[in-house]
């Protein structure tokens, strides 16, 4: 299904880019948790991503969180443009936070935090307790020494 990019925001300290993609009314909604594959450009095909973003049929966005971390990764801050069409293939994936126990506790860990990024947006809009764990490596909490 097509898409287009809405806006691009990049964090160079931790290598991250976000892109926010406005999808078609072919997209039926997604749980949080779930993943796309997402095309940018065809002759590099489809990479999976986690949607990062709780579904809104009103504002009919998809976020992704992406970590610089290969090839195609690298290249992203560089290629993707506001405005820019993609493909958006899914969604896929049953890790949506279901389960029997009435309170969770949730650790996540570098990029691998984007799951739980879309399971709070989607929490934020109910009430109930929620406790999320986050590690950060050491040298990202370090402070850049000063000069003087
Ligand atoms: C279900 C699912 C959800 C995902 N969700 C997210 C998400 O929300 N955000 C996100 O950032 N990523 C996510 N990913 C991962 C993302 O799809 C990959 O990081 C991306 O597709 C890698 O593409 P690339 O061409 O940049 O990396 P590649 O160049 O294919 O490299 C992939 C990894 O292998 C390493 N590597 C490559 N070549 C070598 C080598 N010769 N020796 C050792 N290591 C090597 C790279 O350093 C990199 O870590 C998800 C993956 C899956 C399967």
């Amino acid at each position: 299904m097509k898409g287009v990019i809405k806006s691009i925001d990049s964090y160079p300290g931790v290598k991250v880019v976000e892109g926010c993609i406005q999808v078609d009314s072919g997209w039926k909604g997604h749980s949080p948790g779930q993943f796309a594959f997402v095309t940018s450009k065809s002759i590099e095909g489809a990479h999976p991503y986690t949607i990062a973003s709780a579904w809104n049929p009103d504002e009919r966005s998809l976020s992704f969180v992406i970590k610089e971390l290969g090839d195609w990764t690298g290249q992203l801050q560089q290629w993707l443009k506001v405005g820019m069409s993609v493909s958006v293939e899914g969604p896929y994936g049953c890790f949506d936070f279901s389960g029997r126990q009435p309170r969770q506790i949730w650790i996540g860990a570098g990029i691998g935090i984007t799951p739980f990024i879309a399971s709070m947006k989607y929490l934020a809009q109910a009430p109930g307790r929620r406790k999320l764990i986050y590690s950060i490596p050491p040298r990202i909490m370090m402070r850049k020494p000063s000069k003087n």
